[in-house]
């Protein structure tokens, strides 16, 4: 399986993220569910092609299938059908580790709720992604330093210590995004990620997401029936009979 990846993808530094023309790619992907009832069909025929640079918001009233389509995208959901690229590469035609692997490497998530590991620190929690690298890949690589720098750039510089549950809602989201970044990955997916809190919480975190974006050129798309964090994005779709639809400027 593993000789089907191209070159890029078997480095564990460098290569993928470093690339300026990675695009991800959905080709018809659909996603059924089977019910007493006959299938519940949740997306059709999703086909998306975005540049590394892309920020969009995926828009949507709860059920629409926002989040089903977030975990195809970033590999952690399998579609019924149609396929999902990401720089040429599928990652549906990798075996469970190597598919893990991948996500880890390439991929970043936020979620509604932070999933901070609440028995370590912040700055452990954002180190999480890179421990599962053996460690003489990881001694050269000054992931720390890393961390507590993307830690500073969040804000969250002088929290370093603080436990998950010593943090305001905002602050474990601010960490949650350092964490998705440590690994610099060339996609960010986000579901819902200021859905927990108040407005102005809300309005750093989305702000903070955007100026990384920008400051990173990631493929970044988060999901939302927030009209509040949909109108911070240049690009919006909704969802429409199962598949995002582009709204007009
Ligand atoms: P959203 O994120 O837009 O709120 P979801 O993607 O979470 O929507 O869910 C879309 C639809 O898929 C919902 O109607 C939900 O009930 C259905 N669904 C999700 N998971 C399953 C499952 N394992 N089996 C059957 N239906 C599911
Ligand atoms: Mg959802």
């Amino acid at each position: 399986m593993s000789g089907a990846w191209p070159k890029a993808w078997k480095t564990s530094t460098g290569g993928l993220s470093e690339r300026a023309d990675t695009v991800l790619i959905a080709d018809r992907v659909s996603k059924s569910y089977a019910t007493p009832r006959g299938d519940l069909r949740i997306l059709t025929d999703v086909s998306l092609s975005l540049e590394r640079g892309a920020a969009i918001a995926i828009m949507g009233p709860s059920g629409s299938g926002k989040s089903t389509l977030l975990y195809i995208l970033g590999a952690l959901d399998t579609p019924s059908s149609g396929s999902v690229s990401l720089d040429g590469a599928d990652p549906f035609g990798l075996d469970e580790a190597a598919q893990a692997a991948f996500r880890n490497r390439h991929i970043g998530f936020v979620f509604q709720d932070h999933s901070l590991l609440p028995q370590c620190s912040v700055l452990e929690n954002v180190l999480s992604p890179t421990l599962v690298a053996p460690a003489a890949e990881r001694a050269g690589r000054e992931d720390e330093a890393r961390a507590r720098a993307l830690l500073e750039q969040v804000g969250l510089g002088d929290r370093l210590e603080h436990r998950p549950a010593e943090l305001s809602g905002g602050e474990k989201q601010r960490a949650a995004l350092a964490r998705a970044l440590i690994r610099n990955p060339v996609l960010l997916l986000c579901d819902e990620p200021t859905g927990n809190l108040d407005r102005a919480s809300a309005d750093t975190v989305a702000d903070l997401l955007l100026e990384l974006h920008a400051a990173r050129q990631t493929i970044l798309i988060v999901v939302t029936h927030s009209a509040a964090l949909a109108g911070k994005f240049p690009v919006r779709y909704e969802m429409t009979g199962g598949t995002p639809v582009r709204q007009e400027a």
